[in-house]
């Protein structure tokens, strides 16, 4: 079996899996095997019901001492049982899964593993799994694969065809030779792989996730040099005058800007006024009031007698955009459009007219639609925002726009300058590091789930004066993880809690792109009380009335993404609570989550990640989104990012398209679905 075969030569993989792989983007038995685990899992010891513990996740083995329960309470179906081993009891609930009355028989033997809770003053194990015995014994001290998955794909499923898929895929050979990838302490690829996959041990785990991170970088950075090689000389343009427009919007606004932001206008205005073609970075912490500089910059290219565009990486964010433009922008006389994926096709059909005869002025959108069919009457400037949120192919694509028009993305991703220039190479920097003032600090708590009621008394509360919460959970449905909130079972929890006046909401990614923005917009008009949410919303939202944000688990995300998560409250004047609630988990990760209580500073955070975490670390932290790579992470990678460049900077232009044709399977385009931007 080969790498470019379709995954149907898997053992066991047929037509009705393949589909559902091909959800996954995994059409091939290379895009399987690269299928890499988000974190893996381990099974704890057969704990005595007697001695559990609220708040910890066990493993406990009894029978169900009789028949269980069903009862219906508002909209949720809740079954219990009770189990029993020789040295007590403990109560067990099911959420919405009435079938579970129907699975458990009195008087069978179970392995069962759950979170404990304290409720009315008895433990209960909520919405445990159940385990063969096999099953569970051949994960004990092990760790095992968790994947990202689809609905009719479980995680024990996939498992078994990356197994598989390893065992017999035959392996290209590895394109680092053997001596450097010793003088590096590095892996070889195929070992890697493997390895990744089914670790022998933490450390083992650690070594092979670099080797992976390693090829990620390398890859990016040899399709950006080859870009680079083809238009190296900065390139000419007429040079844009300035009629003072900008001045004016500058004085209508109703809050002056921060130096910072001034500073940076400047950079970008001169740019324009240069006579050359702009490419800017503008790195800026959340809230650090990056929007007006591109409407700003919008403005002034409109006033030169060109259109421009902003792309965001959501829906929601987009459509936030364009109404914000539109309504600042129309005594200019500028006309704004909106372009996403759910505008319908005869609107797009509108639009895309009234693009190209230059009615439209401004396009706002995602980008995908920017860049397809639209022609463009004469584009002079594009932004793009939230930069980090978007694929790393697309990141290549935009480099790509740079000789034809001025380009300017902006990114809150706090990176220290030195990975940002390996990263962005091609483009000059600027930092807006001031946040506006008059804004109260926010105040940061680090707590275990103990604190949940008295978290849910200061929602009631910031509620009934008319505030908003968001929570945020690590996973959309309950899954095989039983230590992870899901988004769906935690709205269930929270609406049987909280008082029934308090309007609850759940979002997520999976769901169809007009529920996401009716949601988000009922929350902006507060109509929505408490929004339950992955971090979709993590990119952009401005709700001025969010005052309380809580992230459950915690631990699993890296500081960074925490620090943009907390950055969806405080955007205005009013007091702001963020709360990290971490579930049970080692004193170094508390430590390092207490690191945003010292601070509301972005780069610190990123700069004592960097330090605590070392390269040690990889457990839940990969895959925050950050950059969006598909394995790799910035921070903790630094030390392959560094290494990767040095090796593609000591190669040609000429020696990186001979690597390109002589590893077909890497070739462009090949190595990274951009597309799975915002979950
Ligand atoms: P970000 O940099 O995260 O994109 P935004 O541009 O969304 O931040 O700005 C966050 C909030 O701060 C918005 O409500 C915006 O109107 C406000 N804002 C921007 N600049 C200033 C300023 N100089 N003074 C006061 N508020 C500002
Ligand atoms: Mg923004």
């Amino acid at each position: 079996m080969y790498w470019d075969d379709k995954v149907k030569a898997v053992k066991g993989i047929g037509e009705k899996t393949e589909k559902l792989l091909g959800k996954l983007g995994i059409e091939t038995v290379g895009q399987l095997v690269t299928h890499f685990p988000r974190d893996y899992d381990s099974y704890t010891g057969i704990t005595d019901i007697g001695r559990i513990v609220p708040g910890t996740d066990v493993v406990v083995e009894g029978s169900i001492v009789s028949r269980p329960t069903i009862k219906k309470h508002r909209q949720l179906t809740i079954v219990n049982a009770v189990l029993k081993d020789s040295t007590g009891s403990v109560l067990l609930t099911w959420f919405n899964m009435p079938y579970m009355a129907r699975t458990i028989k009195t008087g069978v033997y179970y392995i069962m593993r759950g979170k404990v809770a304290l409720k009315q003053g008895r433990l209960v194990i909520e919405q445990p799994v159940i385990y063969s015995k096999q099953e569970y014994y051949s994960g004990l001290n092990v760790l095992l694969p968790v994947y990202r998955l689809t609905s009719g794909v479980t995680n024990n499923s996939m498992r078994k065809y990356i197994q598989l898929a390893l065992r017999d895929t035959k392996f290209e050979q590895d394109y680092l030779p053997a001596a450097y990838c010793r003088e590096n302490s590095l892996y070889r690829r195929e070992k890697a792989i493997k390895h990744v996959h089914f670790p022998d041990s933490r450390d083992d785990a650690i070594k092979a996730g670099k080797r992976i991170a390693y090829d990620e970088f390398f890859l990016f950075l040899l399709a950006l040099k080859c870009l680079k090689g083809q238009s190296d000389s900065k390139e000419c343009r007429d040079s844009y005058v300035d009629t003072g427009i900008c001045d004016r919007l500058i004085n209508s606004l109703p809050y002056s800007l921060t130096n910072a932001q001034l500073r940076v206008w400047n950079d970008m205005k001169k740019d324009m006024m240069s006579g050359y073609i702009m490419t800017r970075l503008v790195q800026g912490d959340v809230g650090s009031g990056k929007t007006v500089l591109a409407l700003l910059a919008l403005l002034f290219n409109y006033d030169n007698g060109y259109q421009g565009s902003i792309m965001a990486p959501t829906e929601v964010l987009a459509l936030q955009h364009y109404e914000y433009f539109s309504s600042v922008l129309e005594e200019y006389g500028v006309k704004v459009g909106l372009l996403t994926g759910s505008t319908t096709a005869a609107n797009k059909r509108k639009m895309y007219a009234r693009i190209e005869n230059g009615e439209i002025d401004i396009i706002v959108g995602t980008h995908a639609l920017i860049q397809e069919k639209v022609h463009y009457r004469n584009l002079g400037l594009v932004i793009t925002d939230e930069q980090h949120r978007f694929g790393v192919n697309q990141r290549i694509q935009l480099s790509q726009k740079g000789d034809k028009c001025h380009s300017v993305v902006m990114s809150a991703t706090p990176i220290p300058r030195t990975l940002a220039m390996i990263i962005y190479g091609d483009m000059d920097i600027s930092v807006v590091d001031e946040i506006p003032a008059g804004r109260p600090p926010k105040k940061n708590c680090v707590v275990g789930t103990n604190f949940r009621d008295a978290a849910y008394k200061l929602m009631i509360q910031e509620v009934n004066s008319g505030n908003q919460v968001y929570i945020i959970c690590p996973m959309v449905e309950d899954g095989d993880n039983v230590n992870l909130e899901s988004v769906e079972g935690y709205t269930v929890k929270l609406k049987s809690v909280m008082p029934d006046n308090i309007r609850i909401a759940a979002l997520h990614g999976k769901m169809p792109a007009a529920k996401k923005s009716e949601i988000i917009s009922l929350f902006s008009k507060g109509e929505i009380d408490i929004l339950v949410s992955t971090t979709v919303i993590e990119v952009g939202i401005n709700v001025l009335s969010a005052t309380v944000i809580m992230v459950e688990n915690s631990e699993r995300f890296g500081l960074a993404q925490l620090h943009q998560l907390r950055g969806r409250v405080g955007r205005g004047n009013r007091q702001s609570y963020c709360i990290f609630m971490h579930g049970d988990t080692g004193k170094d990760n508390i430590k390092r989550l207490e690191i945003l209580n010292n601070s509301n500073d972005g780069f610190y955070i990123a700069s004592e990640d960097l330090r605590l975490r070392g390269p040690g670390d990889m457990f839940g932290f990969r895959q925050s989104g950050e950059m969006s790579f598909k394995y790799a992470d910035i921070y903790s990678d630094a030390d392959m990012l560094m290494l990767a460049n040095e090796r593609v900077k000591g190669m040609s232009v000429d020696e990186v398209h001979e690597f390109f044709e002589q590893n077909p399977q890497f070739a462009f385009g090949n190595f990274e679905n951009g597309e799975n931007v915002g979950l």
